[in-house]
């Protein structure tokens, strides 16, 4: 999912699937197009579909071109601990239930959800504007082994988005 912020000429992404190039040339070609390719990379888990396109970007890209890769605790242990994604650098981390500031109009925050976490935690998030809100949970087993209600998640947000099903 892309995230793109027009006023503050800013995006990112949620997600480094394998398609990410596709997907960043559709995030320039039909939203926004500038120098930086992309400020930052918010990853959910360790399943392939959702972490190996940051193959696209070598330790050059991450560092020269200053793209953040926002990831949980776990997640920043696996690739730190494990080539080729070892070589990426300026991972930065995040915590469950804990805001982060984009910009002086966007906030992100992860939140735990339950999946098969064999290499990493899995997260969701919520992305608020002063407008608009979402929430993005790509991948979960059961909505009924989550200690939140969807129903309820669902309610509070203008936009949810799962990779199967749309709210
Ligand atoms: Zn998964």
């Amino acid at each position: 999912m892309g995230l793109v912020d027009l006023e503050n000429q800013q995006k990112w992404l949620f997600d480094a699937t394998p398609d990410m190039h596709t997907q960043l040339a559709a995030l320039e070609q039909y939203h926004l197009k500038k120098e930086k390719i992309i400020e930052g990379i918010f990853l959910t888990h360790a399943h392939i579909g959702h972490y190996t396109g940051l193959m696209y970007f070598g330790r050059e890209a991450f560092s020269k071109k200053n793209i953040k890769v926002f990831a949980m605790p776990k997640m920043k242990t696996y690739l730190t601990n494990n080539g080729p994604w070892s070589q990426l650098v300026s991972l930065q981390n995040l915590q469950h239930d804990s805001t982060m500031v984009l910009n002086n109009r966007l906030d992100v925050t992860p939140f735990l959800v339950p999946h098969r976490d064999e290499f990493s935690e899995t997260v969701g998030y919520k992305i608020e504007s002063s407008k608009k809100s979402v929430l993005f949970i790509p991948d979960i087993d059961k909505w009924s082994r989550w200690e939140r209600n969807i129903i309820q998640q669902v309610k509070k947000v203008d936009y949810a988005f799962n990779r199967r099903h749309f709210f």
